[in-house]
């Protein structure tokens, strides 16, 4: 993770609940959709979305590569 995202999240404890973060590789992006949500007033949107990309976890809180790489291991 970049040393930006780092002090952005430590420096705005808002924007943390507008970030998920795989459980696996520890990746951050922001929620899909949170920026078309209430959450995305306050610039706090634009904000996420300049520092971070659009990371969608599955059920078990892993993002697509890690479930990818998961699924691929289990065989
Ligand atoms: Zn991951």
């Amino acid at each position: 993770m970049g040393e930006n995202q780092s002090k952005l999240l430590r420096d705005n404890s808002k924007l943390k609940k507008l970030i998920n973060e795989c459980s696996f590789c520890g990746k951050k992006g922001y929620k899909p959709g949170i920026l078309e949500t209430a959450h995305g007033e306050y610039g706090a949107g634009l904000t996420v979305k300049k520092y971070f990309e659009e990371l969608a976890l599955n059920n078990s809180g892993v993002c697509k590569a890690c479930e990818f790489i998961l699924a691929k291991n289990s065989k």
